[in-house]
């Protein structure tokens, strides 16, 4: 497969997983995290799919499209292993859909950062919320729910919180 075809599946699994996240929790209240805002594209994209959704954005710093910019009082600026922790202290447990988007490109470290962050965003979550993540998490309650019909397997990975 060509670096083209597989950049198109790669954003494809994305925007079909997260409008299936956003329909998933619609009958659920919260906010929605995007962690790893990068160029704003899936932070554009929730607040398209779920325009009436209080969005909380993480990021080191704000390297976006200048028209996917997240209000200054919702873009939380900083290391997301420090960020999330002081999260869990100022919203609790409320969130229905966390999106994790932390990826480099290098598979190892990527993975044990998301791993890591799996505990701070359990604290974050509402039972009955979804996490998408662009890596594997294991436990912390979430359990793997099936991607929708046309994503592949491994491609991105959907997750229900159950508490
Ligand atoms: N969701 C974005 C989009 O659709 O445009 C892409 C996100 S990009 C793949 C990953 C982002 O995660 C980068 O902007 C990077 O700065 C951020 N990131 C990675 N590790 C981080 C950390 N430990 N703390 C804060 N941000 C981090």
């Amino acid at each position: 497969m060509s670096r083209l075809d597989s950049a198109i599946r790669r954003l494809n699994a994305q925007k079909l997983t997260l409008e299936a996240a956003v329909a998933s929790v619609a009958g659920l209240k919260g906010p929605v995290l995007e962690i790893g805002l990068g160029n704003g594209r899936t932070y554009d994209h929730l607040r398209e799919t779920a325009p009436d959704r209080d969005i909380w954005v993480f990021d080191r710093q704000v390297a976006a499209h200048p028209d996917c910019i997240p209000p200054e009082d919702r873009m939380i600026l900083g290391d997301v292993r420090e960020t999330l922790a002081d999260m869990a202290r100022r919203i609790g447990g409320e969130t229905a859909l966390a999106h994790l988007d932390i990826g480099t490109g290098e598979k190892a470290s990527s993975m044990a950062l998301a791993e890591s962050l799996a505990p701070l965003i359990a604290a974050l979550m509402r039972p009955g919320g979804v996490l998408v993540s662009d890596q594997p998490v294991t436990g912390q309650g979430f359990a793997p729910i099936a991607l929708p019909e046309g994503v592949a397997e491994g491609r991105i990975h959907l997750y229900r919180f159950s508490g």
